[in-house]
């Protein structure tokens, strides 16, 4: 992949770079830096400010036009979200629709649903919620037991979701459900779209280590959603999830992050300076190795954004880049905590952690949403290595 720009792509970024310093302003300079996957503060300034985006044409940089994107390439993706970064705009609020969902409908779904759902994903008219997890269906995710069965043209959905990232704000939800409890476990599964607004579905928001509302239990009592909304067919929701999650654990997701990453890392840095130790070999030496890690998540990004954009679907090697990340960063937050000292254990009135003690706080997640830590081990060692599989 070629990361050196054209005349025509350093235009581009410098467009974007007058667009973000003439839009960048007011309000949203109280938030710079504000906001993350697992993070719901400031959520209507991150909402407005991502209507700005969408208006100005810098979100679904590379989605086809025909389906509300811009049809634009790979490299102009990489440079808004370098630049948005670098003026530490406020981080996403609508991750799960255009980096997750999307993504996934516009390799599984049906002409009908791209042109419905993905224009309003563009705009930020529309939130998603992703329901896979359920209270005894995680890592085993063929063992969901929400159940949906037709009436009439409509679905009708019984059972209960939970660790929905950002569910309370979610207007629609791709749900996964059990659609036929006679076949095997992998192939009674269906995708199904449904509406949040309606008496069948209550959400009830989880707070999370760092004070967020970050995600939600939802229960599912007769809820509806027609019966054209499904993704991928009746009982083939497991193929559809599995690329739903390779798309979560390396693809366009991990570029927002890796940005954010590096943000950390200075402002990690600016801690150090400020704390004088910036001479110390010691320090210098774990500042050192965690900046090389970050290199290599960044390669590792390019190579599957790459991959993603000449249309190969993403298998379970990205296992390998979601073990990698996640585990570099968990250990960069531990690395921001020592060097901070007991400084950094203090949380002011109210419990309000700032943005590095956040970055500590929300790591402890990343090993675990996605497909836990273990599991991506797993399938690498199965699907990547064929190594002998797991007794089951
Ligand atoms: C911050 C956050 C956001 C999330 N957002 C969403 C969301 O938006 N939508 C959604 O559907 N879900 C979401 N999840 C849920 C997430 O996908 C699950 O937590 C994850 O898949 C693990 O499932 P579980 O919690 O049921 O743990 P379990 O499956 O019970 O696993 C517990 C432990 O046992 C290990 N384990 C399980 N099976 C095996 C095995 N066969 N071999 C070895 N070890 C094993 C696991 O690795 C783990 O360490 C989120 C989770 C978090 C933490």
């Amino acid at each position: 992949m070629d990361l050196e720009l054209t005349p025509a792509e350093e235009a581009y970024r410098d467009r974007l770079r007058v667009w973000l310093d003439d839009h960048l302003v007011g309000e949203y300079r109280n938030y710079l830096g504000v906001g993350g996957p697992a993070d719901n503060t400031a959520w209507d300034v991150r909402i407005e400010w991502e209507k700005e985006l969408a208006a100005a044409g810098y979100l679904g940089i590379t989605w086809p036009v025909e389906y509300g994107g811009q049809g634009g390439t790979l490299n102009q993706e990489l440079i808004f979200h370098i630049e948005h970064a670098r003026v530490r705009a406020p981080y996403w609020a609508g991750v799960h629709g255009r980096d997750l969902f999307g993504p996934t409908l516009l390799h599984h779904g049906s002409e009908e649903q791209k042109r419905r759902f993905l224009p309003a994903i563009c705009r930020v008219e529309e939130l998603w919620g992703q329901g896979f997890s359920e209270p005894n269906a995680g890592s085993d995710l063929a063992g969901v037991r929400t159940t949906a069965h037709l009436e009439g043209d409509e679905w009708v959905i019984n059972g209960q979701k939970i660790w929905m990232t950002f569910g309370m704000h979610a207007d629609w939800m791709y749900v996964l459900c059990r659609t036929n409890p006679d076949a095997p476990k992998h192939k009674g599964l269906s995708l199904l779209l449904v509406p949040a607004d309606q008496d069948g579905i209550e959400v009830r928001a989880i707070r999370n280590l760092a004070n967020g509302r970050e995600f939600a239990e939802v229960f599912f009592t007769d809820a509806r959603t027609t019966s054209d909304l499904v993704v991928g067919g009746v009982d083939g929701g497991w193929g559809v999830v599995m690329s739903a999650l390779g798309t979560e654990r390396a693809g366009a997701t991990v570029l927002p992050y890796q940005m954010k990453f590096e943000q950390e890392m200075k402002d990690l840095i600016d801690v150090v300076r400020r704390r004088g130790s910036e001479g110390d070999p010691v320090v210098r030496q774990q500042l050192a190795k965690s900046w090389s890690g970050l290199q290599i998540i960044r390669w590792m990004t390019a190579r599957t954004l790459a991959a993603a954009v000449q249309g190969d679907e993403l298998g379970p090697e990205s296992s390998i880049s979601k073990i990698f990340w996640s585990h570099w960063h968990r250990s960069f937050g531990e690395l921001v905590m020592s060097l901070r000292g007991p400084e950094g254990l203090i949380v002011g009135d109210g419990y309000h952690p700032d943005l590095l003690q956040k970055a500590f706080l929300d790591s402890r997640a990343e090993t675990i949403y996605g497909g836990a830590d273990q599991i991506q081990h797993n399938i690498v060692g199965e699907r990547v290595l064929g190594l002998a599989r797991e007794p089951r």
